[in-house]
């Protein structure tokens, strides 16, 4: 695996960060995920803009990595990797981080008078996607509380909250984790690490609306929800963007998925064991991935 660090492509086992990186003894760093399929990036204004919010948020200064200089060494990188260039699904990791200053200290590291530089890693790796059986089977989720940060709208490194609920998720033999807050209301949030849908009745036409989390400080804005909601919006659907209440996606959701740039759509068919709907992927999920594939190809002919 050929992977990139500060300005150079090397084997991983060769790329060292220092044990003084804000990213390791802080989590002061961001990270972004960019799919590209046989080589094309999809929706990278989206990614890029994402990160660019992060940066600024953290108040990193990464002005001299433009947006081509990047997709360059993305490319590279995916050439210099086995054929993922030629991959349906291959992934690119970014992760920038405040640096490595000499010493520990909170407040942002400025080293024989200048800002210290940050570090900048990426990697790539094939995206692994269920067969058609399998994904049409579905997957089963655990709820666990909602015990992030104020500020989960920045995709930063800190994942402390996301890891834990996943792998409570695991304990308990599910394969996705959602939270719900803590508060008495129980709302749903987002996956640990993809953002929830749930399918319900709509009264007013008696037919049904696609409703999920509105863009707020409590979801990460998913590039794949915003793109789902577009592609259904264009579609004539109706798309209610706002917070379910944990009864309502256990009980009443006709279906649920997540959305992630690694699963694209992916069904959710049993929250803590309980089935949802008719315990498979459902046809609304299923024509949501079409129209999701449809925009795919569009952009990268894939
Ligand atoms: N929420 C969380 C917490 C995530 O980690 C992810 C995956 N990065 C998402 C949502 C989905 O975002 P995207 O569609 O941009 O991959």
């Amino acid at each position: 695996m050929i992977v990139y660090l500060n300005g150079e492509f090397l084997p991983q086992e060769e790329a060292k960060v220092s044990p003084t990186d804000r990213g390791f003894l802080f989590g002061d760093g961001i990270y972004e995920a960019i799919p590209y399929y046989k080589g094309k990036p999809f929706a990278f204004d989206g990614h890029w803009k994402r990160l660019q919010d992060g940066l600024g948020f953290l108040r990193i200064d990464f002005a001299d990595h433009d947006e081509e200089k990047m997709k360059k060494v993305f490319d590279e990188l995916l050439n210099r990797n086995n054929g993922l260039q030629q991959m349906t699904r291959a992934m690119i990791y970014l992760q920038i981080t405040r640096g490595a200053p000499p010493t520990r200290s909170h407040v942002f590291p400025v080293s024989n008078g200048t800002v210290v530089k940050p570090t900048v890693f990426a990697t790539c790796q094939e995206i692994a996607y269920p067969s058609p059986e399998r994904w049409t089977a579905g997957f089963s989720a655990a709820l666990v509380p909602d015990q992030r940060w104020g500020r989960v709208d920045i995709k930063t490194v800190n994942l402390l909250a996301n890891v834990l609920a996943a792998q409570e998720a695991k304990d308990k033999g599910a394969d996705e984790a959602i939270f719900v807050t803590e508060d008495d209301a129980h709302l749903i949030t987002e996956g640990s690490k993809a953002n929830v849908f749930g399918i319900l009745k709509d009264d007013a036409n008696g037919g049904s609306k696609i409703v999920t989390h509105p863009l707020s400080r409590q979801i990460l804005p998913g590039i794949t929800r915003n793109m789902v909601v577009q592609v259904a919006r264009n579609a004539g659907l109706i798309v209610e963007e706002r917070a379910m209440t944990r009864a309502e996606l256990t009980e009443e959701a006709q279906e649920v998925f997540i959305t992630s740039t690694t699963t694209e759509i992916k069904p959710i068919v049993k929250i803590d064991g309980k089935v949802v709907g008719d315990g498979k992927a459902g046809p609304m999920s299923t024509k949501l991935v079409a129209l999701l594939r449809s925009q795919i190809e569009v952009e990268t002919g894939v």
